[in-house]
């Protein structure tokens, strides 16, 4: 089949992660028989350079045709004085508004072979750990009102959500956990919060339509100490723009690294907009340090959820288990524990080719 994918690798380690994750695209093209037709466009640090925005109009515009966008990261200390509306990240945002993007999938996904790089206790995460974060995109205290005084002493963002926006939010969360452990966490500050107890009681309209999900409801910070007390309790959680970005960066470092985990961020059916929850990492950017294996799951998310490729998705992480299990790690998961072996961010792509590429000559003998 055929495929449209805009990439953007951005600032700072982006351009070392998704220069990786499109080399495992290729070889799913050549082993599949698909064709990508992968253009790369500006966003971030980069397009302020290059023509004074960080979202050129043409970036959008090529998104809004393609049939995915695999992005890298975005931001850096050379923009990090200029105005909020003009920073990289801003670009980020108004991508994200634009594509209308509402929903953003975090999968926090341990990877057995790395429970020795979670700061947690063996006994916390034995028998693996598994919590989709189910995080709104496009609404809340990111894109509510903001702005200073005419003094500059005073500033205010704002948290607002409509009833629809939550329902859409939350109807992701209840779908997905119908086809998980069937638990659904709505996560907010009811007891302070006004936006918080429209949450609360949105999600509690809509339980009677899944009758087999259980649903359950915590406050934020409860959920950000219960993530380290006890992280298995947990199968969707769903919750707002900004305590899901906070939540899914804890749930990162719980499964081994921030460098592992991808996240997925679709809407009403547009292009998906797929990305590693990272940044930009400016401390490790071009030193071939950085872990690419966030950026190769986002592709397998890619493959899943927007274009409709489940077999390869599924054999896009395979592959990353198997490079797991040979003791291959970038810094961000080495331990230093016997049978490991520390590589680069270009080692680690070739090695997920390689073992791509392997795992398909084995189907076709027969092996696999
Ligand atoms: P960060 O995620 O870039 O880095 C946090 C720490 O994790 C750093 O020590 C970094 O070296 C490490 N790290 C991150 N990704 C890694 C990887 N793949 N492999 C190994 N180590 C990795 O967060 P930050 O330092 O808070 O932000 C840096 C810049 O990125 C800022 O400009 C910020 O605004 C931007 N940012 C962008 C996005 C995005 O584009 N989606 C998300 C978060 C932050």
């Amino acid at each position: 089949m055929k495929f449209s994918i805009v990439t953007i690798p951005g600032d700072g380690i982006g351009p070392d992660v998704v220069r990786e994750a499109l080399g495992v695209l290729d070889a799913v093209a050549t082993r599949f028989g698909h064709s990508f037709l992968v253009t790369e466009e500006l966003m971030g640090g980069v397009a302020l350079d290059a023509t004074g925005e960080p979202l050129p109009a043409k970036t959008l515009a090529a998104c809004k045709a393609a049939d995915a966008v695999l992005l890298g990261a975005v931001g850096g200390p050379k923009w990090d004085d200029l105005p909020g509306s003009k920073r990289p990240e801003a670009g980020l945002l108004a991508l994200r508004g634009g594509l209308k993007v509402f929903a953003n999938l975090r999968p926090a996904k341990m990877f057995p072979q790395l429970s020795d790089a979670s700061p947690l206790k063996p006994a916390l995460i034995e028998g693996g750990l598994d919590v989709l974060i189910v995080r709104e995109l496009t609404g809340g205290m990111y894109f509510g009102d903001k702005g200073r005084n005419s003094a500059g002493d005073e500033a205010w963002d704002t948290e607002r959500y409509s009833r629809l926006e939550i329902e859409r939010l939350v109807r992701v969360g209840f779908d997905a956990a119908r086809g998980r452990s069937k638990k659904l966490c709505v996560v907010d500050k009811a007891n302070v919060l006004e936006s918080g107890r429209l949450w609360r009681e949105t999600a509690k309209a809509m339980a009677a339509e899944w009758p087999d999900v259980e649903l359950s409801f915590m406050y934020v910070d409860n959920c950000a100490m219960q993530l380290v007390r006890n992280p298995r309790q947990f199968d969707v959680i769903a919750t707002s723009n900004m305590f899901g970005d906070i939540l899914s960066d804890e749930a990162s470092m719980v499964t081994g690294s921030i460098g592992m985990l991808a996240s997925a961020s679709v809407g009403a059916g547009g292009p998906g907009l797929f990305e590693p929850i990272h940044g930009s990492a400016p401390d490790i950017a071009g030193q071939d340090k950085a872990n690419p294996l966030a950026t190769v799951l986002s592709v397998a998310l890619m493959l899943r959820h927007s274009l409709g490729l489940e077999k390869e998705a599924q054999a896009v992480e395979d592959a990353v288990g198997v490079t797991l299990d040979a003791g291959l790690r970038s810094a961000d998961i080495s331990t230093g524990a016997p049978g490991e072996r520390l590589v680069g961010t270009r080692e680690m792509g070739a090695a997920v080719r390689k073992a791509f590429v392997d795992q398909g000559l084995g189907a076709q003998n027969g092996r696999l």
